[in-house]
């Protein structure tokens, strides 16, 4: 079976974490797209050889998850060469064998527009921030300032900016825990498949 969920939305909405429990909940496989951008940004060096040239070990860093690792990120990712090095392994991923889930910025408007399943998961900035403080510690103001540079970036760049899809479902996280908001993206899956 050929079944992909894309699952696209900022930074710190709970993707990642979603991801994981519907892969999961269908045994479907999963990538974190975001984490072949952190690789080529903290790679160093031309960043469109970096992305051509990127091998699984680069995604066994162990620091991949910063914030400069995001922020290195969401630099390398405004560029067309580096984002059109990643489209091919990211598609191949999506449509093989078995179903996959991936999240990042552009799977259901660009990586894979013709995905089953598309989920935009949001939460408002401040709840986000918070979030990922909880995570990383430090001053949480300049968490926040983080977040909201990095929205501006992803979401005012040219190539594949971070957008909804049209028939995406909407799942605002900011008043939800995070069983709530994996149980609502498992429903829309589940009715997927189903067929209804
Ligand atoms: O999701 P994560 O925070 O790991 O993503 C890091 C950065 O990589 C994002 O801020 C974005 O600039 C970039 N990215 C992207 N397209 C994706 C995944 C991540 O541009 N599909």
């Amino acid at each position: 079976m050929i079944f992909t969920v894309a699952i696209d939305g900022p930074a710190a909405a709970g993707k990642g974490t979603i991801s994981r429990a519907v892969a999961g909940r269908f045994g479907f496989r999963h990538l974190d797209t975001g984490l072949l951008y952190r690789a080529v940004g903290v790679k160093g060096g031309d960043p469109a050889r970096a992305a051509r040239d990127l091998t699984p070990k680069d995604l066994d860093r162990d620091d991949l998850r910063t914030l400069e690792a995001g922020r290195a990120a969401s630099q390398v990712a405004v560029l067309p060469e580096v984002r059109a090095a990643l489209v091919a392994f990211q598609r191949r991923f999506a449509r093989s064998e078995g179903g996959a889930v991936l999240d990042g910025r552009d799977i259901g408007t660009v990586i894979c527009p013709e995905a089953e399943v598309k989920l935009y998961v949001t939460a408002s900035p401040e709840v986000r921030a918070h979030r990922r403080w909880l995570e990383v510690g430090g001053d949480e103001a300049r968490v926040l300032a983080e977040v909201k540079e990095r929205d501006a970036r992803d979401m005012g760049r040219a190539d594949a900016p971070l957008r909804p899809a049209e028939d995406a479902v909407l799942i605002d996280t900011s008043a939800m825990g995070i069983d709530e908001a994996v149980a609502a993206a498992i429903a829309v899956v589940a009715a997927r498949l189903a067929g209804t």
